[in-house]
């Protein structure tokens, strides 16, 4: 495994890390869900993402009985806040210094651990003031509940807008986590260079797009039986709109650029994301260990330029690359409100 710095801080997360929305407490059984953590652990992957909102609260106590016994220094642990979990009350979501003083307390508890590495804001809260919000993490952080905050699919003006806070506040906001893949570059105009100059790293989420560049789903054929396509629990329904017949043909044709740097099609879009070097991690997902394995063989593997020229070639416009899609992933309004 390979490691790199979260931003431009002194953290050092493995290059691959290990996500479980959608599959732990929801989609695979306890112990294959502790089978693909041991799996990672094994594998060298030393960081792992959740969410209080994943499996609503359950993902996070899965994989806190996962790490049981893991020496807590060497692992980091990153999860986040902001969606309801349980009742959607008025006070139930968002990023209020309620809320976050409320969620932090149950997410370290479900995980078992005093602090978390990196806490997260799942999404921008537009109802509340973002002075409040980061003087509610200035707190976790001064109170040693977290050790560094991070945020996810903000824009590019909203991340400048909380840099400066947190640096009048006094604390390090070093990362972003956006989905970034092969199919999905939104952030490559405008978030990136803005990260770059702030000194965050991405972290990004859904680098294989949930399964579909390992190239497993056929244009036209059903999908293959317990993938995530068939999960009615929650990933049919995300992974919607990446199974487009005009999609799933164009990664088909991605096979032979695999083969000829003997990559597997989902080694390959691991890979892909970490070109990017203000990429810190690829956040990969799995339903069972051999995807572990397979995966973590992308660590550390370059791709020659004609090849990256390649695979824009054979991808051509199938690729979304608009970067206002950005600001549309955090609610107008926020639910329950
Ligand atoms: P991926 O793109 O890595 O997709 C993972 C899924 O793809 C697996 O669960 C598995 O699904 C399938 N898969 C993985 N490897 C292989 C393989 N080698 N061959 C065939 N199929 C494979 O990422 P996710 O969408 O799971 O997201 C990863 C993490 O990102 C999440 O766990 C979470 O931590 C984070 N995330 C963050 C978000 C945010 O808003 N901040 C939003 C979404 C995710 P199956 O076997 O069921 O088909």
């Amino acid at each position: 495994m390979d490691f790199r710095y979260l931003g431009n801080s002194g953290l050092k997360i493995s290059e691959i890390t290990y996500g479980n929305w959608l599959t732990h407490g929801s989609q695979v059984e306890n112990d294959v869900a502790t089978q693909c953590v041991h799996a990672a652990l094994d594998a060298g992957i030393t960081t792992f993402d959740t969410a209080d909102v994943y499996a609503n609260t359950k993902a996070e106590t899965v994989l806190g009985e996962a790490l049981k016994g893991q020496r807590r220094a060497s692992v980091e642990i990153f999860t986040k806040v902001y969606w309801p979990t349980g009742p959607a009350g008025p006070n139930d979501t968002g990023l209020s210094r309620k809320h976050v003083m409320e969620s932090i307390d149950g997410s370290l508890q479900r995980l078992q651990t005093d602090y978390v590495d990196l806490y997260q804001a799942h999404r921008f809260d537009t109802e509340t003031p973002l002075e409040e919000t980061m003087q509610a993490f200035a707190d976790i952080v001064r109170a040693g509940k977290a050790l560094y905050i991070g945020v996810s699919e903000w824009t590019a003006e909203q991340i400048r807008a909380g840099v400066a806070l947190s640096k009048q506040l006094g604390f390090q906001l070093i990362s972003s986590q956006p989905q970034y893949s092969m199919l999905w570059r939104v952030i490559e105009d405008e978030v990136v260079p803005t990260s770059k100059e702030l000194g965050l790293g991405q972290i990004v989420w859904s680098p294989i797009a949930q399964g579909v560049l390992s190239g497993k789903y056929l244009p036209g054929q059903a999908p293959p039986p317990g993938s995530r396509a068939t999960d009615e629990k929650g990933g049919a329904d995300m992974i919607k709109r990446f199974m487009a017949d005009d999609v799933l043909t164009r990664v088909q044709a991605l096979k032979p650029v695999a083969e000829q740097l003997d990559l597997t099609m989902a080694q390959l879009a691991v890979a892909w994301v970490l070109q990017n070097d203000n990429v810190s991690a690829a956040l990969v997902g799995a339903s069972r260990p051999e995807q572990v394995h397979e995966n973590v063989k992308a660590a550390g593997v370059r791709i020659p330029a004609e090849v990256m020229t390649r695979i824009d070639e054979v991808l051509g416009d199938v690729v979304e690359r608009d970067g206002a899609l950005t600001a549309k992933n955090s609610p107008p309004k926020r639910i329950g409100s």
